[in-house]
């Protein structure tokens, strides 16, 4: 439907209506069951399409300029609707992000009409401790792969994979676009997260697959180049808060059903809790525009970005602790979804390098002034 005069058209609409029944819906499981149906319903909806150029029949989130208001409001609805489900659709996000800033027209034609054909993708980075990490060996037409890579969501159950690899004879890094299940050999970790078991976060074994060198994204070093590279955790930070969004609404349902809304100090911990939730949003508006926009200088971005992010954590920290305090011994039984949520949530705030980030972006505005009110 056309927009009212003046009124923007809401472009998430059927996502929108569709948080509800995800939540209430039983189908993420907390277990290591992949939420195929759900994937399905949000798919139907639009979100995996979401991420795509518009001339590609997308939404441009995650792929062009100017969008980071939609995107944030995209991811905070998805992590509203299940914080699994978030992470899912933010690892496509980012995928599909890779291919469009570094990836030539062939990989952008053939990944939008991938996903236009209902292709999840997953984002692959982390290499296990040790030896055992993804790398290549490149020949004239083929690359050969060893090794694998940890903390895998959608293992098993993605269709397509953006991947880090070491090129260990040229001493590079590069990115990889592979097709799904073939030789690869999704597992479970050797042990299992408390949360977030909805994402199946495996670890995938490559040893045996072998790519076309077409299958090469961009350039060396191309993962790494910032701002992207750092400024891409206002992403998950957006889920996350969705996240907290999620949480305080069951707190703020479950006072009022135990009759306990008027007390002062509930209402205080409300207040508190709520005060880092809006704070939170802020930050990543800003920040999360920056970082999709892509004007201002790299190292600016990154270090918004990163307090951002530290902000958002307190402010889920904070909220877990508050709503804890305030439901009592109910925030823990297993059948509360208060229960579940705050576990999914801890578990997906262990983003990498907390230190460094905050240090980082400390040491940017101590040097460079302020950042401007
Ligand atoms: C639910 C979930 C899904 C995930 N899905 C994916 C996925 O699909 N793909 C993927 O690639 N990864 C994925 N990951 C992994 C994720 O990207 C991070 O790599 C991982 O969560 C790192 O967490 P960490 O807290 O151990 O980080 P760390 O960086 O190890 O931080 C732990 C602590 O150590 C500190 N620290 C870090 N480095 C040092 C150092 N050198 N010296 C001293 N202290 C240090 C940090 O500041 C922090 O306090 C997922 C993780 C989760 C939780």
């Amino acid at each position: 439907m056309d927009a009212l005069i003046g009124v923007p058209a809401d472009e998430l609409e059927h996502i929108r209506r569709l948080v509800p029944s995800l939540q209430n819906s039983g189908l993420v499981a907390d277990a290591a069951e992949f939420p195929a149906e759900a994937i399905r319903r949000l798919a139907e909806a639009g979100a995996l399409t979401a991420p795509l150029p518009i001339a590609s029949g997308g939404l441009g989130l995650g792929t062009e300029r100017h969008r980071g208001r939609v995107l944030l409001d995209f991811l905070h609805l998805l992590g509203q609707a299940s914080l699994p489900l978030g992470r899912l659709v933010e690892a496509h996000v980012n995928a599909l992000r890779i291919v469009a800033r570094y990836g030539n027209t062939a990989q952008q034609t053939v990944v939008s009409a991938a996903v236009r054909d209902g292709a999840l993708f997953a984002l692959w980075v982390t290499d296990p401790p040790g030896d055992g990490g993804l790398s290549m060996v490149a020949g004239d037409a083929r690359l050969a792969l060893t090794g694998g890579k940890m903390f895998c969501s959608g293992a098993g159950f993605a269709s397509h994979a953006v991947v880090t690899a070491a090129d260990v004879a040229r001493g590079e890094t590069r990115l990889l676009l592979v097709d799904l299940g073939g030789l690869e050999h999704a597992s479970p970790l050797p042990a299992s997260l408390a949360g977030m078991k909805a994402a199946v976060t495996g670890q995938v074994d490559f040893t045996g697959v072998t790519l076309g060198v077409d299958r090469v994204i961009g350039d060396p070093g191309d993962y790494l180049r910032e701002p992207d590279f750092s400024a891409g955790a206002w992403r998950s930070s957006a889920v996350a808060l969705g996240g907290l969004h999620r949480l305080l609404d069951l707190l703020r349902l479950q006072l009022i059903g135990r009759g306990r809304q008027d007390d002062p100090h509930q209402r205080a911990r409300f207040g508190q809790a709520l005060i880092g939730h809006e704070a939170g949003w802020l930050l990543l508006e800003q920040a999360g525009t920056m970082a999709e926009d892509l004007e201002a200088d790299s190292a600016r971005i990154v270090s918004a970005v990163g307090l951002a992010r530290i902000a958002v954590e307190r402010a889920c920290l904070d909220g877990i602790e508050l709503m804890q305090r305030s439901l009592g011994i109910g925030a823990f039984l297993t059948g509360n979804p208060v229960e579940r949520v705050a576990r999914d949530l801890q578990t997906y705030l262990r983003q990498p390098a907390a230190d460094e980030v905050l240090h980082n972006a400390a040491g940017y505005f101590m040097v460079n002034g302020l950042p401007a009110a």
